[in-house]
């Protein structure tokens, strides 16, 4: 009987994945996703890139029990704290995401660890040049909500991710796909924009993309399709 043959992996950066002071950490591998968006996505910015390293850190219910969509002209905004929260955890992980392409480089593999703000978007269509949150699916660490959020069993939507591409061949982590949506509607009616629909059939969700980028910057923030999400929530608790 043949041999099954078995991938190399690239120890060294394998190994860095393990030390990386982040929540989660998925690989999603290119040669498994070939043709689909995310690969195309993917080898557009990187494209010697074997694989796709998605990292996410938690983003605490103390900052986010502070968000409000509404307040009184005048009155302090406590959005702006959240969002240095925001801030500081996004520095968390683009320090992991760097750390895999020093890694990368010293094992003279070139790596593009991209910006835990978001990468850059098509303002055509406010739609990012690579979904961190697809990738984050794929590589099991939750799945997309109605709210159009990344949910995971853990943390439900308090997630901050970011992506690391990189040439190193690494074991993947993608698995049976997720279900941790509960259906309940409830982000799409508190959405103070409108922004989210009942998806149809078929869809995981609809989001009105400049609805909700006008609402956040006329309002300077918004994050209730976050707060008010069940999963993982302890304030359902
Ligand atoms: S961030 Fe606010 S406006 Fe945008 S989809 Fe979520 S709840 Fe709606
Ligand atoms: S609020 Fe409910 S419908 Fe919206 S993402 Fe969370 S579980 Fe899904």
């Amino acid at each position: 009987m043949a041999k099954k043959r078995i991938a190399k992996i690239d120890t060294k950066v394998q190994e860095t994945l393990a030390k990386l002071e982040v929540d989660m950490v998925g690989v999603v591998l290119l040669k498994d996703i070939k043709g689909t968006k995310l690969a195309e996505a993917a080898l557009k910015l990187l494209p010697s890139s074997k694989s796709i390293v998605v990292l996410g850190i938690e983003i605490f219910s103390e900052f986010l029990d502070l968000t409000s969509p509404e307040r009184m002209a005048g009155e302090p905004n406590l959005n702006d704290i959240f969002t240095r929260h925001i801030e500081y955890l996004r520095g968390r992980i683009n320090r992991a995401a760097y750390d895999i392409a020093f890694t990368s480089h010293a094992a003279g593999l070139k790596a593009l660890p991209l910006p835990g703000r978001g990468p850059a978007v098509d303002g055509r269509f406010l739609e990012a040049v690579i979904s961190y949150k697809d990738a984050a699916a794929i590589a099991g660490l939750g799945s997309l909500g109605m709210s159009s959020l990344l949910v995971t069993e853990k943390y439900g939507p308090r997630i901050s991710l970011t992506v690391c591409l990189t040439e190193a061949a690494l074991e993947s982590t993608a698995g049976e796909p997720q279900k941790n949506c509960r259906f309940c509607n409830v982000c799409v009616f508190k959405c103070p924009a409108k922004a989210l629909e009942i998806p149809k059939k078929g869809e995981t969700y609809i989001i009105n993309r400049f609805a909700c980028r006008n609402y956040i910057d006329a309002t300077g923030g918004c994050s209730e399709c976050m707060r008010v999400c069940p999963v993982a929530s302890p304030r359902y608790e």
